[in-house]
């Protein structure tokens, strides 16, 4: 099953402090925003196709937000508001050529490179979205563990910044960067995205034929 198809997927990079500095990098002053298509979008589970312009192909376990409502020069309280439902993502990222590219187009927007689901939960009102937790595990073993309360720039943040830039419309999907622990993946893996409350979003991983 597939969550239902946005009209645009927005990324935020770097947004967990531990994460920034695997990387080797210092956290944005800004957050740092870049586009998936939306023809990356995969089910719960279907398969991540490894694709062979790339050797180092990685998942990043993510909260993802699906907007509830449009979103234009919003405030946080606003942009809270909007925040229709969370689902789990895997914002899988072909390492060597986002070093290579600069550009993150095509390290990012590979087909299947956008793990959602699987489902789309939402939360009451009055719930504090601090509260999310995200997990990844590959073969069962648990590669990342993050809060959102670790996050750098918070939900609300994050869409009322990008809502100064672009329209969020109903359905789009912002995917709201992934903490420390991210790791290759090889075929016959099977890799789980995990927000408890919400769901488990497993995949396997296949070569490309
Ligand atoms: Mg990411």
């Amino acid at each position: 099953m597939r969550i239902p198809r946005p009209g645009k997927i927005v990324c935020v990079g770097r947004n967990y402090v531990e994460h920034a500095k695997e990387l080797g990098n210092d956290v944005p002053e800004r957050p740092l925003l870049f586009l998936k298509p939306p023809s990356a979008l995969l089910g719960d589970g279907e398969t991540i196709v490894l694709p062979a312009a790339s050797s180092q192909v990685e998942h990043e376990g993510e909260i993802g937000v699906v907007i509830g409502r449009a979103l234009r020069n919003a405030d946080e309280r606003a942009a809270r508001e909007a925040v229709g439902g969370i689902t789990c993502v895997n914002d899988v990222t072909a390492r060597d050529l986002q070093k290579t590219d600069g550009q993150w187009t095509r390290a990012k927007g590979f087909d299947t490179f956008c793990p959602a689901g699987p489902v789309v939960w939402t939360p009451p009102p009055d719930f504090d979205l601090r509260l999310l937790r995200i997990f990844c595990r590959v073969n069962g073993t648990v590669r990342q563990a993050g809060k959102a309360a670790d996050m750098v720039f918070s939900i609300p943040a994050l869409l009322s910044y990008i809502s100064q830039v672009m329209t969020l419309e109903p359905g789009d999907l912002v995917s709201t960067g992934t903490p420390a622990g991210v790791g290759p993946l090889v075929a016959g893996d099977v890799v789980e995205i995990e927000i408890p409350g919400v769901g488990v979003l497993r995949n396997p991983v296949a070569s490309a034929v």
